[in-house]
């Protein structure tokens, strides 16, 4: 059995190499103990820009980062590749996938989460998560192929993308779909009918973006709307099936065909953490004390998405995981050196934003007013470029950022593999078939004919909600 083993200085192993792990890994630098960051991945994956991969608009490469990369500011840490399956707090090691031992003093819980499918039949086997740059790959591809394919074989059938959950996450990427919708396939796929192509946006909750200001979460309603997307609120969905899904309403239910379910909604803890022997409260998440101590396990710390204090629970968002690496650092410094102790830990609130689409956004940031529309889009942007990892990684996607926002009429995505297309009945192509209509045009009434039939809706959806509160006599 391999064993790596620990040095004459501490040896500290840091389990996940994301917002949390990178940052703690860091913040040691200069911190006399020698670091192990073991990830099952070999890069950092920048989450909150996977779905302009999904999307077409970024590069993979662009929101990943190479982890070995870390030893060119600090020679104090190796990386090791591999998935950590049991941890034995007795011996003081972990067990890597593939019959890796890895022996520690101090450990770091930093493994992140995973979607939660709460049960709901066929969500796990028929929709999509985004948390890994291969699920957005496969989103991507997905995509692409049923267009390729509607565009040989005619749309038969409308072609739907239903997006669950109406967090960031899920209004990024429905906005992002429907502009794609709307402003590329007029003139990318002239051969389809962008009306029959529909972006539903299913909501258990009455909001949108929930954790936000109401005048801002309105905002963001109404933009949804004006981007054409059947946004369905106070809908949960009851089940997924491979062609589509079961939404259920005030007690209606209602089938909706979909080619694509992309799943949004919800996070928890890795299946595998159930081994590794420590506490585990709401969404499986790690307990640990205030200074991210794991609750009665020595030597153990867990920091990030994976971790709560159940006395002051945070976000599970990039802010808390980064600002509890930096502490933990401090604390394994005060350790190994004998120094004072720092306080507690207490999360830095910078605030919140999210984007709807082009020049559309909102954001809560701390010291400014709440900001929506081009001010907060172009704060967003900004952000999420700074918090890139590498000048590489922030020069590719300012460029392709730009590229989409400022030059857009290129209509050049970034495509990947699609499978071969086989015609149903046997098709000839001929130039006859090319109509010279302008693409702008076509956009143009499309969007309005999309954008009616989206008002329309909305009044419906209103007209319910008020019978819904109308005193019964
Ligand atoms: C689609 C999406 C959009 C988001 N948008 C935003 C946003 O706009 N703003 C924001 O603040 N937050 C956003 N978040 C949340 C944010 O990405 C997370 O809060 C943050 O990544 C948490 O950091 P972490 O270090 O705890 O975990 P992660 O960044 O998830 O890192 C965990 C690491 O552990 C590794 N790992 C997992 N299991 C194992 C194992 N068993 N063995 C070895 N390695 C393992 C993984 O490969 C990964 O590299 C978004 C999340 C998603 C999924």
């Amino acid at each position: 059995m391999a064993q790596v083993r620990a040095s004459y200085r501490p040896h500290v192993v840091v389990v996940g190499g994301g917002f949390g792990g990178l940052a703690l890994v860091r913040k040691l630098a200069r911190t006399d103990v020698d670091i192990t960051l073991i990830d099952r991945h070999t890069y950092n994956t920048f989450q909150p820009l996977l779905y302009q991969v999904a999307t077409a608009s970024l590069n993979p490469g662009d929101i990943t980062w190479f982890l070995r990369a870390v030893r060119a500011k600090q020679d104090n840490v190796r990386f090791l590749k591999g998935t950590v399956s049991q941890v034995d707090h007795d011996a003081k090691s972990v067990m890597l996938e593939g019959n890796i031992t890895v022996k520690y003093d101090y450990l770091v819980l930093a493994n992140g989460v995973t979607a939660n499918y709460f049960g709901i039949p066929g969500a796990e086997e028929f929709a999509m998560p985004l948390y890994r740059r291969s699920q957005a790959l496969a989103l991507r591809d997905l995509l692409f192929a049923n267009l390729e394919n509607a565009a040989v074989n005619g749309q038969d059938r409308d072609l739907r993308v239903v997006v669950v959950g109406g967090g960031a996450t899920g209004v990024e990427t429905a906005g992002a779909l429907a502009e794609m919708r709307n402003l590329d396939m007029p003139t990318t796929y002239p051969e389809l009918d962008q009306r029959r192509v529909h972006i539903s946006l299913v909501e258990m909750g009455e909001h949108v973006l929930a954790p936000f200001h109401p005048k801002l979460r309105e905002y963001a309603k109404k933009e949804l709307i004006k981007r054409g997307i059947d946004l369905r609120l106070k809908t949960a969905v009851k089940e997924v099936r491979r062609d589509g899904v079961l939404i259920e309403n005030d007690g209606n239910q209602e089938f909706l065909p979909a080619g694509i379910v992309v799943w949004a909604s919800g996070v928890a803890a890795h299946g595998v953490v159930k081994d590794w022997g420590v506490p585990q409260g709401r969404g499986g998440r790690i307990e640990v004390d205030e200074h991210q101590r794991v609750r009665g396990v020595e030597g153990v710390f867990a920091i990030g998405d994976i971790s709560v204090n159940p006395d002051s629970p945070l976000p599970q968002l990039g802010q808390p995981a980064i600002q509890a690496g930096k502490h933990v650092a401090k604390v394994i410094t005060a350790q190994v050196s004998d120094g004072r102790m720092p306080k507690p830990f207490k999360y830095f609130d910078k605030g919140t934003m999210a984007t709807i689409g082009r020049a559309s956004a909102i954001a809560q940031v701390r010291y400014l007013p709440r900001l929506k529309g081009f001010p907060a889009w172009f704060i967003w942007v900004t952000v999420h470029v700074a918090l890139l990892l590498g000048n590489r990684n922030r020069f590719a996607t300012m460029t392709n950022l730009s590229l989409k926002y400022l030059l857009w009429r290129s209509h050049n995505a970034i495509v990947g593999e699609t499978p071969y297309v086989i015609a149903n009945e046997p098709k000839v192509v001929s130039g006859a078939d090319i109509e010279p209509v302008p693409a702008k045009k076509v956009a143009r009434a499309n969007r309005k004919a999309i954008s009616k039939k989206a008002q329309v809706r909305k009044a419906a959806a209103q007209q319910t909600i008020d019978e819904i509160d109308e005193p019964r006599p």
